[in-house]
């Protein structure tokens, strides 16, 4: 199984690149923020809770999100890989997805982190609210977001780093550039 995790700060182009991923390589994707803002749409009760802490900018509680990942992981073992998409975004919930995948006789095969400065992230996140109607794309919100990143979230890339998994993606390019910088490391991996 090829199993990637896509990662890098809000508005780092996670969510279009794991599109053309999940294209090329037909892996299962797992977007933790698409399904949350499902069950916002649906009104349920994980819609609910989910809603108090995206619409601040602030992360969903570890508990929460580890059940739901561990649940995805369940589900679709006779998938050829995943790509997963905005998970993890904490310490523990990289331990987590480590031991999950383990329990189940996997690795994650590559963490590729898609590096975009602070200054062109703002910019696209703002422009992504004009369109995209995302409660969380406006301009304290995307504050928070990025304060999160660089607190909880970033750190992650020495947890990989040392497990040697993490492959930095310069990602202010084109979708095009970057997709095939991705390519090229993935080809890395998997050939060499
Ligand atoms: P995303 O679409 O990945 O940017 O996620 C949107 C929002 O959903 C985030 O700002 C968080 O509030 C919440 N969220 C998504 N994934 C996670 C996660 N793995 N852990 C905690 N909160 C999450």
């Amino acid at each position: 199984m090829l199993n990637i995790v896509i990662f890098g700060a809000p508005g780092s182009g996670k969510g279009t690149q794991s599109e053309l991923l999940i294209k090329r390589y037909g892996l299962k994707h797992v977007s933790t923020g698409d399904l949350l803002r499902f069950e916002i749409k649906e009104g349920t009760e994980l819609g609910k809770i989910a809603d108090h802490y995206i619409s601040k900018g602030q992360l969903v509680p570890d508990d929460i999100m580890i059940e739901i990942l561990e649940d995805l992981i369940k589900k679709n073992l006779d998938k050829k890989g995943f790509i997963f998409d905005g998970f993890p975004r904490t310490l523990p919930q990289g331990e987590a997805l480590n031991n999950k995948l383990k329990k189940n006789g996997l690795d994650i095969t590559a963490v590729l982190s898609l590096e975009v400065n602070d200054e062109a992230l703002i910019d696209r996140l703002l422009k992504r609210g004009q369109i995209s109607g995302r409660s969380d794309d406006n301009d304290d919100t995307i504050k928070s977001r990025l304060h999160v990143y660089h607190q909880q979230t970033e750190p992650l890339k020495e947890y990989y780093a040392k497990q040697n998994k993490l492959v930095y993606i310069p990602g202010e390019g084109t979708i095009d550039e970057v997709f095939n910088s991705i390519e090229k490391a993935i080809n890395n991996l998997t050939n060499g």
